[in-house]
C-alpha cells in the first residue's frame, strides 16, 4: 500500500471514530463554536467550528462533526453566529512611531487653550523632575487669530519643560522652562524659513514658534529610553490587537527598536507578531546584521530577516522620482534617497546572507530603478533560491514596468488607502496617462503577482476593514466618488482579504505557518460582528465592523466584552 492510500485510509476511519483522531492528534485545549467561519483555505472556505491544541489549529468543520469528535473538551465558546476570520497581517506598519503619537498628550479634541493646560497641568503633577511633557494636536490653524502666549502653561507645569506641536506641524506651543533649555530670548534670530512670536510690547517671546523655528526646542528633546520605547510599542500593540491585527511587518527598525521587542517579548509584553524590517540607511546595523545573518525566530514571534530601503519620497510633496517631469511642476521629477547601485549592492549582500530586500518606491523611475537593481542583483546571486524582494508602495508604474514585478518574483507591497487618500490631488501631480499605472492593484495583480495589502500606519488608520473597503471601492469613506475613482482597479473582496492574510504571510515567508484557518497552522484568528462575505451591496457596513475576539497562538489576547465590563 502506498503512502497515499494508508492516508486515506487512516481519514476515512478517523471520520468514523474519534478513538483513531485521539491516537494521532492531541485533544483540543478549546473549540470554538457556531461561528461562521471564513477561512481562507481553498480547499475548504467555509466552516462553523475550529478546534484549537497548543497554539495551532487542529482541525476545522460543521457544528455537528465537532460535538460528535470533542464531546470531552471542556473549554469550548459558543460565538453564537459571530464570523471568525484569519488575524488580520499588516504587511506595512511603523508600530513605534503609532506608539510615539499614543505617548504623547493628544490635544486633538481641545477646544480652548483653558482646556489644554487643564492636561498639561495634570501630566506634569505625575511627571518626574526636569521630564519634558510633549502633546500634539492643538489646531494652529483655527487658532491663528488669536495664539496662546506660555503665561498659563508655564504655570501649569514650572519645572517641567514643555512642547506641544500643532495639529498640522506649521506650529509649537512652548513654555518658559522649554524656552529657556533651547536658550530662546528676546535676542534670538528667526531661523530660515520659521518665526520665533513676540509680544508686542514686551518683546518676550510669547512660546509660539512657527515652522522651522520649532526645531529650536525640537534638538533639546531627549531621545526615548528603552523604558519609553517599550512603553510606546507596548501601547501600540494594544491598538493593533483591539483592532484584529495579529501579525505586522515594522518597515523601518532602529537599533533600540530591535532590543525593545526583544525585551518586551521576554516579559511576555508583547502580544502581537512583528517581523522586522532593519533601516538599510543605518551602515553599522546593517553590516552587524549581514554579518551574523537573519534571526528567524521558531516560534513566529519576532523575526529578522529583512532589510528597508528608500529609493525616493512622496507623491505630494514631490519627492518621488518621476521618469518625466510633474505634470502640475514641469521642472521637477522628485528626489533620488538611494541610487540605483547602492540599491544593487544592498541586495546583492542581502541575498547572499538570506536577507530579504523591501525597497520604498513611490515615483515611476523609482520603481524601474529598483526593478533594474533588483535584476541585475537576481542574475548574479545564483544561490538565492527564494528572495522574495519586495517593492513598498508601488506607487507609479510605467506601463512596461507592470509585468516586471511577477516576472522577476518581485513582491508588491500596496496600501489601499493610499490610493483613497491620495485621489483628490494624485491626478494633478501626474496627469492623465501616468495615473493609469498609479494605484494599479487590479493591472499587478493580473500579471500573477503577490500582492501583500497593508495600511502604512499610523499615516493611515490601522483599522484594517478600511482598508479593506478602500481596495473594493476605491472610495472614500462617504462613498465618493460613486462608482469609484479608477474603479477598474478595485479588488473583489476575495482578493482583498488574501491581501491581508495569505499574501501578506507569503511577504515574510510564513504562508504555511499562517494567512488561513486550516489543521496545521498558527491559530491566529478574529472574531467580528458582522459577516463581511454577505455586504457585497452596501460596503460601507464593512467600516463599522468591530472586533469581538482576537486570538494569537490560541491564546485570547483582546476580548471587546472584557473591556466593556
Ligand atoms: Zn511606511
Amino acid at each position: 500500500m502506498n503512502k497515499l492510500c494508508l492516508r486515506s485510509l487512516l481519514v476515512s476511519v478517523c471520520t468514523l471514530s474519534s478513538l483513531c483522531l485521539a491516537q494521532n492528534q492531541p485533544l483540543p485545549d478549546l473549540l470554538l463554536l457556531h461561528a461562521r467561519v471564513v477561512t481562507m483555505n481553498p480547499a475548504m472556505p467555509s466552516a462553523q467550528a475550529i478546534a484549537i491544541a497548543g497554539d495551532r489549529i487542529i482541525w476545522a468543520g460543521t457544528d455537528a462533526e465537532a460535538q460528535k469528535r470533542f464531546p470531552s473538551v471542556k473549554n469550548r465558546i459558543d460565538l453564537r453566529g459571530a464570523t471568525v476570520m484569519p488575524g488580520i497581517i499588516d504587511a506595512h506598519t511603523h508600530l513605534f512611531e503609532l506608539g510615539k503619537s499614543l505617548l504623547r498628550l493628544n490635544l486633538k479634541d481641545v477646544a480652548t487653550e483653558q482646556e489644554a493646560v487643564a492636561r498639561v497641568r495634570e501630566r506634569a503633577a505625575a511627571a518626574r523632575p526636569g521630564e519634558w511633557i510633549l502633546g500634539w494636536g492643538w489646531d494652529e490653524g483655527k487658532w491663528a487669530a488669536h495664539y496662546p502666549d506660555n503665561e498659563a502653561l508655564s504655570r501649569a507645569s514650572p519645572e517641567n519643560p514643555v512642547f506641544l506641536v500643532g495639529l498640522h506641524g506649521f506650529a509649537g506651543w512652548a513654555n518658559k522652562k522649554a524656552l529657556a533649555i533651547a536658550g530662546i530670548t528676546t535676542a534670538t534670530k528667526d531661523p530660515e524659513n520659521g518665526k520665533i512670536v513676540h509680544d508686542e510690547k514686551t518683546h518676550e517671546p510669547t512660546g509660539i514658534l512657527l515652522n522651522r523655528a520649532q526645531g529650536f526646542v525640537e534638538s533639546h528633546i531627549p531621545a526615548m529610553s528603552m523604558e519609553q520605547t517599550e512603553k510606546a510599542i507596548e501601547l501600540a500593540a494594544e491598538q493593533c490587537i483591539r483592532n484584529g491585527l495579529t501579525s505586522v511587518h515594522e518597515a523601518r527598525v532602529s537599533p533600540i527598536m530591535v532590543q525593545a521587542y526583544r525585551n518586551l517579548l521576554g516579559k511576555g509584553r508583547l502580544p502581537l507578531r512583528v517581523y522586522v524590517m532593519l533601516d538599510g540607511a543605518d551602515k553599522a546595523l546593517v553590516d552587524e546584521w549581514l554579518a551574523r545573518g537573519p534571526e528567524i525566530d521558531p516560534h513566529h514571534r519576532l523575526t529578522v530577516r529583512a532589510i528597508k530601503l528608500f529609493a525616493d519620497g512622496a507623491l505630494g510633496s514631490r519627492g518621488a522620482v518621476l521618469l518625466a517631469g510633474y505634470s502640475d511642476a514641469p521642472g521637477s521629477q522628485g528626489v533620488i534617497t538611494t541610487s540605483q547601485s547602492q540599491i544593487y549592492d544592498l541586495t546583492r549582500r542581502s541575498l547572499e546572507k538570506g536577507f530579504q530586500v523591501c525597497t520604498h518606491a513611490i515615483g515611476d523611475a523609482a520603481n524601474r530603478m529598483t526593478l533594474d537593481a533588483y535584476q541585475k542583483a537576481l542574475g548574479e546571486i545564483r544561490a538565492a533560491r527564494d528572495p522574495r524582494l519586495r517593492i513598498e508602495h508601488a506607487q507609479v508604474l510605467a506601463p512596461e514596468d507592470i509585468s516586471r514585478f511577477a516576472q522577476l518574483g518581485v513582491i508588491a507591497s500596496m496600501q489601499p488607502t493610499h490610493a483613497t487618500s491620495d485621489m483628490a490631488w494624485a491626478e494633478k501631480r501626474i496627469g492623465p496617462e501616468r495615473i493609469q499605472g498609479a494605484y494599479a492593484w487590479r493591472s499587478v495583480l493580473k500579471t500573477g503577482v503577490h500582492l501583500p495589502l497593508s495600511s502604512d500606519f499610523p499615516g493611515e488608520t490601522l483599522n484594517p476593514f478600511y482598508g479593506i473597503y478602500a481596495a473594493i471601492t476605491r472610495q472614500d469613506v462617504q462613498g465618493n466618488p460613486r462608482g469609484g475613482w479608477y474603479p477598474e482597479q478595485r479588488l473583489t473582496l476575495e482578493e482583498a482579504l488574501r491581501g491581508y492574510t495569505r499574501e501578506a504571510a507569503y511577504a515574510e515567508f510564513e504562508e504555511k505557518e499562517k494567512g488561513s484557518l486550516e489543521p496545521g497552522k498558527l491559530a491566529d484568528l478574529i472574531v467580528i460582528d458582522k459577516d463581511i462575505t454577505q455586504l457585497g451591496s452596501k460596503p460601507q457596513e464593512i467600516l463599522s465592523i468591530r472586533v469581538l475576539k482576537t486570538f494569537i497562538g490560541g491564546k485570547l489576547v483582546y476580548d471587546s466584552a472584557a473591556t466593556q465590563k
